[in-house]
């Protein structure tokens, strides 16, 4: 049985990269480059909760980074450091290599080094902290979105809320384990978007919040929104709209920018292999989401997930 140390050394402590001072000391030092801004972000993932019990640890690996990442990509920083508190309920040392394969295959994609953490027994819970970097004055806050912008959804929606009802599609339980998290997107729209947010919670949740930190409305034609090609062969319209609005987990980014900007967002798609499509616009006036049917009627809207929520 490895100590708390020797898990540390074996699984988790790399070459320091561009750190000052990486694992070891009692923390970290960096020094962010000439002119950046320091983004932070950091999320709590659970067994139970936000993974099921005996998850694939590559996977989890994976995934737990992914999620970080989507956030730096939904402020259009470019990932730097992280930080990686756990708690494990044994010292499975096939389950740490596993996991840290995952995890480090991803970070190194993205350049992402680790720079420290804590390690606990306890029940199964991971928590890592990301740091990138935005030139100043440069990030993508939820608060830009503008009336008259258009309205953009990379990738697709609701594949990953499918693999929970339909663990027999590979492509949704694909999107559901191994998110790929849009940094180089994020990075791309810094300049070009006025506003963004990554989806973890759903689109109509997640737009929600983008609609309120700037004040404005949207006006989005579900039939435009871009989604798992398996829905068309489910035809089961209820599903693929709870799905597509309220399904989380899917990290795609949601922005707005102004419509002059059309050619230069379109140009991205086959510059970075990812699809992009003009879902809808912002408007003028209370935080409000008109979600109009294939003849232009409202829709009633579908709640995404709220942890909260009974
Ligand atoms: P402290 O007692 O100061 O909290 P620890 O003994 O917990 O320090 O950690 C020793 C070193 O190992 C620190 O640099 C810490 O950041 C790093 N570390 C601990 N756990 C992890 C982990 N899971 N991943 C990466 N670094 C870790
Ligand atoms: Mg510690």
């Amino acid at each position: 049985m490895p100590t708390e140390f020797e898990i540390i050394r074996k699984y988790f402590d790399r070459p320091a990269g561009s750190a000052r001072l990486g694992v070891g000391d009692d923390a970290a030092l960096l020094v962010p480059r000439a002119g950046m801004e320091l983004a932070a972000s950091t999320d709590l993932l659970l067994e139970g909760r936000h993974f099921a019990r005996g998850a694939d640890p590559r996977r989890l690996g994976h995934k737990s980074l992914a999620v970080n990442l989507s956030d730096m990509a939904a402020m259009g920083a470019t990932p730097r450091w992280a930080m990686l508190a756990i708690a494990l309920p044994e010292a499975n040392e096939g389950w740490l290599a596993a996991f840290a394969e995952g995890w480090f295959a991803l970070a190194a994609r993205h350049r992402t080094e680790l720079i420290g953490g804590d390690t606990t027994r306890g029940p199964l819970a991971i928590c890592i902290t990301i740091l990138g970097e935005v030139p100043a004055g440069q990030a993508l806050l939820r608060s830009g979105a503008r009336p008259g912008d258009d309205l953009w959804v990379s990738g697709e929606l609701g594949g990953a809320a499918l693999a929970l009802s339909h663990p027999e599609i590979d492509a949704a339980v694909r999107r559901l384990d191994a998110p790929e998290p849009r940094v180089a997107l994020g990075e791309r729209l810094r300049g070009v978007a006025n506003s963004a947010i990554d989806v973890s919670d759903g689109f109509v949740q997640d737009l929600g919040h983008v609609l309120a930190r700037s004040g404005c409305g949207a006006r989005v034609e579900y039939s435009k929104l871009p989604r798992s090609a398996a829905f068309e062969q489910l035809r089961d319209p209820a599903l693929e709209r709870r799905c597509v609005l309220g399904g989380g987990d899917d990290y795609e980014l949601v922005f707005s920018a102004p419509s002059a900007e059309r050619s230069r967002i379109e140009a991205l798609v086959p510059a970075l292999g990812v699809a992009l499509t003009r879902v809808g616009a912002i408007v003028a006036g209370e935080s409000r989401l008109d979600l109009l049917d294939a003849a232009g009627r409202p829709m009633v809207l579908e709640r995404g997930f709220d942890h909260f929520a009974t």
